[in-house]
């Protein structure tokens, strides 16, 4: 099963898609992780990226296309299905998709997006701390730490994501609205998406999606 997670900035997809990964057993796919993860290890790519990021425009699509590309062939290899989360983001990324699953004899059987208004983001945006070491997702004034600035999983330190300051919030949002609504719009057109409201607690917004999930499973 290959499914894919929206919502805009601060919506709790990353959250969600993390549990969703454990709870089916499926490869949790952020395109935002692996990103961070090339800016971290300092290639080539990473410092390509890095600027575009800190602005919160989106990257390039032949560029996220690539290392999403590697990353399906080889969970598809594996017999493993895919949580995507934050990819595809716009009408080309997702016919890129759907086309090199279909050459796999696969294809995205689900989209869910986290419905909010996006009044209520930047609120959380500015309060969220991720985990440097495990990316784990903590939130100072509904999900905090146990030790302040420390990782419950792992030990390890919390940071602000730096496209998590007020301008590059604004720019995410618009990138959201221009970008990644007309391809909800093609989805759901399509009658493939789901929505589930998220304007409520991490476990309320997870019993629902969860469930769809379960009911999705037993066709
Ligand atoms: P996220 O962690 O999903 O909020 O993504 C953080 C940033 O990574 C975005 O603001 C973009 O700069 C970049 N990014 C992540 N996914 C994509 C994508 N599918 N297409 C283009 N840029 C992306």
């Amino acid at each position: 099963m290959n499914l894919a997670l929206y919502g805009p900035p601060g919506s709790g997809k990353g959250t969600q898609a993390q549990r969703l990964g454990d709870r089916f057993q499926l490869d949790h796919v952020s395109s935002g992780d692996i990103l961070r993860a090339e800016r971290k290890a300092g290639t080539e790519l990473g410092r390509k990226v890095e600027e575009i990021m800190k602005r919160g425009e989106l990257v390039p699509d032949e560029i996220v296309g690539e290392l999403i590309q590697k990353k399906i062939q080889q969970c598809h290899a594996e017999g493993r299905g895919v949580i995507f989360d934050g990819y595809p983001r716009n009408m080309r990324q997702l016919q890129r998709v759907e086309a090199l699953l279909k050459v796999l004899d696969a294809q995205l059987d689900c989209a869910v997006t986290l419905d909010i208004d996006p009044e209520k983001l930047t609120e959380r945006l500015t309060s969220r701390r991720v985990c440097d070491q495990c990316q784990h997702v903590y939130n100072l004034i509904s999900h905090s730490p146990k030790v302040e600035g420390q990782c419950d999983q792992c030990g390890g330190r919390l940071i602000q994501r730096n496209d998590d300051r007020p301008e590059a919030i604004r720019r995410r949002l618009v990138e959201y609205r221009e970008q990644t609504e007309p391809m909800l719009r093609d989805l759901d057109n399509r009658g493939r998406l789901h929505r589930i409201a998220a304007d409520r607690s991490i476990d309320e917004v997870w019993n629902d999606l969860s469930g769809l999930i379960e009911r999705l499973q037993k066709g």
